[in-house]
């Protein structure tokens, strides 16, 4: 696929504590099938879902980064994630407002916002107005979709 200037975004980096510039990673589902193992690719390339409290990062309470588990883009931070009670990883915002994608989700008779991966396009959860401060979010994310990185 020819690169255009549209498939370069501005992202936060975090190892760098700044914005850069990056290529969107396009791949074909036959690719992405190879590259991930079922459950992330259920979750990542078929909005599926991950059993609540059967993800590895639910009760994960070290410090440091989440990054896409397809691309590797950094997500979320440990400084950000809070116990909801609901059995997925819940974050009370993205790492920086440049490193989240949103879509209208009207499946299963509900309004929600999905939440993706802004490089790769993966699915990453849903994001819903009842969590708790600073930012009064809740971005549900699936395990499966992340890939932590501990920060000492
Ligand atoms: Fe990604």
């Amino acid at each position: 696929m020819a690169l255009s200037s549209q498939d370069t975004i501005e992202v936060y980096d975090a190892s760098t504590h700044s914005i850069i510039k990056t290529q969107k990673v396009f791949k074909s589902e036959d690719e992405w099938r190879k590259i991930l193992t079922p459950l992330q690719f259920d979750v990542m390339r078929r909005q599926g879902t991950e059993a609540p409290f059967s993800g590895e990062y639910v009760h994960n309470h070290r410090k440091g980064i989440y990054k896409c588990a397809a691309c590797g883009l950094d997500l979320f931070s440990s400084d950000d994630k809070f116990d909801s009670g609901t059995g997925w990883p819940s974050f009370t915002r993205p790492i920086n407002k440049l490193n989240i994608a949103y879509v209208k989700d009207d499946s299963l008779g509900m309004m929600r916002i999905e939440v993706r991966c802004p490089r790769c396009g993966a699915h990453l959860g849903h994001v819903f107005d009842d969590g708790p401060p600073p930012t009064g979010k809740r971005y549900c994310i699936n395990s499966a979709a992340l890939k932590f990185v501990e920060q000492k």
